[in-house]
């Protein structure tokens, strides 16, 4: 028996198979117009929760999912609250880093990173796996100067590390 097209209010005969979801277990059965639209506007991601499109974008852009997820979890709350903390108390930052004073190559460096010079080395840890992520060669969309930015990022956490982590 030959199904009826699954669009709503078409009444071709449903003869192409599309996925309903990402692990292909359930399809839909469309007629040939229907299936080439749905497959066009098919999101991938759209049925995976956010920790699968997180470990599939680890795997893109690491060639492999990171495999310790809850510390990977644990650096993104932190991120969110270091995001938080640091919008919400520019000033108190400012202030504070005006007492410092720091070594002038640290100082630039943190200006790679844009961050307040009263930053703490777990701050610097998590704005450089942000940034990293956005800057990596494999996966940024601003294919120009993504190198260049990639090393000059490496380059400061490589000096601020050597400060910093003690
Ligand atoms: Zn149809």
């Amino acid at each position: 028996m030959i199904k009826k097209c699954d669009h709503t209010g078409c009444t071709k005969a449903g003869t192409c198979r599309a996925p309903k979801s990402s692990d292909l277990k359930e399809y839909w059965f469309f007629c040939q117009e229907h299936a080439g639209e749905y497959n066009k506007n098919w999101n991938f991601y759209s049925n995976m929760t956010p920790e699968e499109i997180e470990a599939d974008w680890e795997k893109q852009t690491f060639g492999a999912a990171l495999k310790d997820k809850d510390k990977a979890n644990k650096e993104s709350a932190d991120y969110a609250n270091f995001i938080n903390d640091f919008i919400t108390g520019r000033d108190r930052f400012d202030k504070v880093s005006n007492k410092k004073s720091l070594p002038s190559k640290i100082v630039s460096s943190l200006k790679v990173f844009d961050l307040p010079l009263s930053c703490t080395w777990r701050e610097i840890g998590v704005k450089y796996r942000s940034l990293a992520k956005q800057y990596h060669p494999d996966t940024s969309k601003q294919k120009k100067n993504t190198a260049a930015e990639f090393a000059k990022i490496s380059e400061a956490y490589k000096i601020l590390e050597t400060y910093y982590k003690k």
